[in-house]
């Protein structure tokens, strides 16, 4: 139930502005989010890597409606792939991007233009571009856009939601030689005809698609903090052979960083997915539905202000 008034919430320009202008914002934007500009994200970037973890950028931002909005998008990946270059911080820093940001969701082929522009960019700096997924009405065609791009940028990585219930048809697909692919729970409100809704549903379903792309050959990047599915992976890594450099464990920003420390330290490579922007609502909002713990943290830094 509060999951549902939070989300519903992230796509309320109201509660937006209420929420951008409140005191306490800066402080729980903070925990999630590395900064507004390129700088900023270096910077976390930097402290990331010197630690030993490998990090994936993403500019906030979504469901873009012009193609100005687009394509100022576009250029931020630009500059930011030629920064992370010249700073050495790829191929430890890749990058994420949400193709609605770009465009997709009025024009798929200049959304793909785009997105061919951020890879070739990502190749010159040499490093990759992971695909975000969004909601279940983007799948198909994200997917699809997905192939075209591996056609030229074979290293480019896709995301599949373990919520779904076609992810483990999609897993399958997606579980061959040289596939990047991200596995995460999936975090929109998504209608019961096209995703499970119970919590020990979505789990279970994330453990029949670990160990479909586990027992494959593509490259699985194993998106989650739950405790009991990082058990469970670090044991199939064992039961299918699978040495560290053959699959990665990814985290947020600011969540679990001492669970981070431990992976890593453990041997397994570890990338934090590091968002940065001014459109950080909508990104915060998600994180905030997932965990009443996140919740509490708000409430605290409201009452301490
Ligand atoms: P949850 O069900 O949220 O939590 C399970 C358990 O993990 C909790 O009970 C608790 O024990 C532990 N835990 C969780 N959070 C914390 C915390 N803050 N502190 C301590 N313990 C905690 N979603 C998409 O839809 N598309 C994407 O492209 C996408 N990309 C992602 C990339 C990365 C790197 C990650 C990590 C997530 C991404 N997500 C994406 C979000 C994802 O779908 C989930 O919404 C989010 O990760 C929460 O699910 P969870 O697996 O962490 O488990």
């Amino acid at each position: 139930m509060l999951r549902s008034v939070i989300l519903a919430a992230s796509r309320s320009s109201r509660v937006e502005r209420l929420v951008e202008t409140a005191p306490f914002t800066r402080d729980v934007v903070r925990r999630f989010v590395a900064g507004t500009a390129t700088d900023d994200a270096l910077r976390a970037t930097q402290e990331l890597v010197t630690n030993g973890l490998s990090v994936t950028l993403d500019h906030l931002g979504e469901d873009t409606v012009t193609a100005e909005q687009a394509v100022a998008v576009r250029d931020e990946y630009l500059s930011l792939l030629a920064a992370l270059s010249a700073a050495e911080l790829t191929p430890a820093a890749e990058v994420s991007l949400k193709l609605s940001a770009i465009g997709q969701k009025f024009d798929e082929k200049f959304a793909y233009d785009n997105a061919r522009a951020i890879c070739a960019a990502a190749s010159e700096a040499g490093t990759t571009v992971t695909l975000d997924m969004e909601d279940h009405t983007t799948t198909d065609s994200t997917l699809e856009i997905l192939a075209k791009l591996r056609a030229d940028f074979p290293t480019t990585g896709a995301v599949l939601q373990a919520y779904l219930r076609r992810t483990e048809s999609d897993c399958r697909e997606l579980a061959s030689a040289g596939s990047r692919v991200r596995l995460c729970k999936g975090a929109y409100k998504e209608p019961e005809s096209v995703a499970y809704q119970a919590a020990n549903d979505v789990d279970k379903s994330y453990v029949r698609c670990m160990n479909i792309l586990m027992s494959g050959q593509g490259y699985p990047m194993l998106a989650t903090h739950d405790p009991r599915l990082i058990a469970i992976a670090e044991d199939r890594a064992r039961w299918f052979d699978r040495s560290p450099d053959t699959f990665e464990f990814q985290l947020l920003y600011g969540i679990r960083p001492e669970e981070q420390a431990r992976l890593s330290a453990d041997g397994y490579t570890v990338r934090v997915y590091v968002p940065y922007g001014d459109e950080w609502y909508g990104y915060l909002m998600r994180r905030l539905a997932e965990r009443p713990a996140n919740m509490a943290f708000f409430a605290r830094a409201l009452v301490s202000k």
